[in-house]
């Protein structure tokens, strides 16, 4: 967490500094010398950050002073550097209301002087470090800002803008902390299940020595080793897929990648924390009541897979993202581009015998009730918001889950392909093929729960009144 806070801010700084603020403070940040923190929260302000009150008043020298207090503050002190470079959301007074008020300032630590020395502390403190449920190995602060002088980064009242340069980054390291809880938690997991002895394999003794057999043998164990395989598996292709479109974009300036990774953020994020979260406590469940004792470790995976789901903007919020504003944007094109990658595969293999039946078909189904669910949204969302806004959510995991059976799909391809040109790690591309079958098979057809839910739009979600909870 401290080194990717550090490279979203970075980040921000790199796409939206002067020359002068990049030569000051990059070249530390990426030897890792100065670490970065990103400062959006406010006790009485969370999603809703139009309501911030940090204000910041211009000095006749062109920097600000910075007046405020952030809480719930990733990495906001610590001694593993010298200096720290905050980004702080604030409010230039006179400036626009709510959110279009709100400016990015860079607040370091410590002044940097123009020879790139140290110089005075800047009225930056901590009032005080949260007492969390997990990731206890990061300091998070809350953050007083006493007249620090801030230097603004980017435009006036843009600051959203530029500081969604580091959010969007953050969302995309969020989903992947999400799924490497998962990934951890599995390999713990499968270790235990081929060590503990418990029961007979119903079609046999497995361990006939032994007291018993490895718990592996058991049907609902494999069904829950299973998931979480066939999740992980899927999500790091899914990220990678992610990440290639980001390189795409960076190296090739690809607007079409562009639009893509932009709409399928909240996916990552969302889909990949909730699912990764699940999954750990599936990883805790293989352990029996030892999954709950502290000695295992299995309970610290599932507390710190907790945090995935909230920071970084709730999932609520991210799915609220996707609905309300990804879906549409630029008419449309890019969700209509996720469904023109989907047909096309499809297409493009439909002569592939055993790809068809076991991969392309269920993947077709499911990409088919994602198209009914946002055409729902389309035909239903302009008579009440609320009937897409109370499907947003299964929406989210509706997409998470075509594109992992999208992902699916092409490692299946990939695997028939290496077994026809006789690889010499058949056994891999078989346990590919295994564990591809079964996410399509057993997981995939979430998608026709989740398009159920969206059709029954929102009377059901707001019919009771406040009083009545
Ligand atoms: C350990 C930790 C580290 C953090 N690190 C940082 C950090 O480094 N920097 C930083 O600035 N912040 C940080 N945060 C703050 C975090 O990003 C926020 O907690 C989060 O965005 C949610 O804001 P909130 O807690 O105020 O919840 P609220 O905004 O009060 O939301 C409460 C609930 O209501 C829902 N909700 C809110 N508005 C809507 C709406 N319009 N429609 C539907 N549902 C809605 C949300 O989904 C949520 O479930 C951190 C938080 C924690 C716990």
């Amino acid at each position: 967490m401290y080194q990717g806070l550090t490279h979203g801010a970075y980040s921000a700084i790199h796409a939206h500094g002067t020359t002068e603020q990049k030569a000051k403070f990059l070249p530390k940040m990426v030897s890792c010398e100065w670490t970065g923190t990103m400062n959006l929260t406010e006790s009485h302000c969370g999603t809703d950050l139009g309501l911030m009150r940090t204000k910041a008043d211009p000095q006749n020298d062109g920097s600000y002073k910075i007046t405020g207090e952030k809480i719930f503050i990733s990495a906001g002190d610590h001694d593993l550097s010298q200096n720290t470079i905050h980004l702080v959301l604030a409010k230039i007074a006179g400036g626009p209301q709510g959110i279009k008020g709100v400016s990015l300032f860079i607040v370091p630590k410590y002044i940097v002087n123009d020879d790139e020395t140290l110089g005075a502390a800047n009225g930056v403190s901590v009032g005080s470090i949260e007492e969390k449920m997990g990731i206890h190995a990061n300091s998070t602060c809350v953050m007083n800002f006493d007249n620090s002088t801030g230097y603004l980064l980017g435009q006036e009242h843009k600051g959203m803008r530029a500081m969604f340069t580091m959010m969007n980054e953050a969302r995309i390291g969020v989903g992947m902390q999400g799924l490497a809880q998962a990934e951890a938690a599995y390999q713990n997991a499968v270790i235990y299940a081929k060590d503990r002895l418990q029961g007979r394999d119903v079609t046999g003794a497995k361990n006939p020595d032994g007291a018993a057999d490895p718990i592996i043998v058991h049907a609902d164990v494999r069904r829950n080793l299973m998931d979480q395989k066939s999740f992980v598996e899927g999500g790091r292709a899914f990220l990678l897929w992610s990440s290639k479109l980001i390189d795409q974009v960076h190296r090739e300036g690809d607007k079409d990648a562009d639009g893509l990774v932009s709409l399928m953020t909240p996916v990552v994020k969302g889909f990949l924390t909730d699912k990764g979260f699940e999954m750990t406590v599936q990883a805790q469940q293989v352990f029996g009541g030892h999954g709950y004792i502290e000695e295992h470790g299995m309970s610290q995976f599932v507390r710190d897979a907790r945090i995935t789901q909230i920071y970084e903007g709730a999932n609520g919020v991210q799915a609220l993202d996707l609905v309300g504003r990804k879906l549409a944007l630029d008419g449309g094109k890019h969700m209509m581009a996720f469904f023109e990658i989907v047909k096309d595969f499809i297409k493009e293999n439909t002569g592939n015998e055993a790809l068809r039946t076991d991969f392309l078909e269920p993947l077709k189904h499911a990409s088919k009730d994602l198209q009914a669910a946002a055409m729902y949204f389309m035909q239903n969302g302009m008579k009440n918001p609320n009937n897409a806004l109370a499907g947003s959510y299964d929406f989210m995991h509706l997409f998470g889950h075509t594109c992992l059976g999208l992902m699916w799909a092409r490692m299946a391809k990939a695997s028939y392909a290496a077994l026809e040109a006789e690889t010499s790690d058949a056994a891999f591309y078989e346990t590919k093929l295994a564990t591809g079958r079964y996410y399509m098979a057993r997981q995939l057809p979430a998608t026709g729960m989740h398009l159920a839910r969206i059709q029954s739009g929102a009377d059901t979600v707001m019919a009771l009144n406040s009083e009545a909870f």
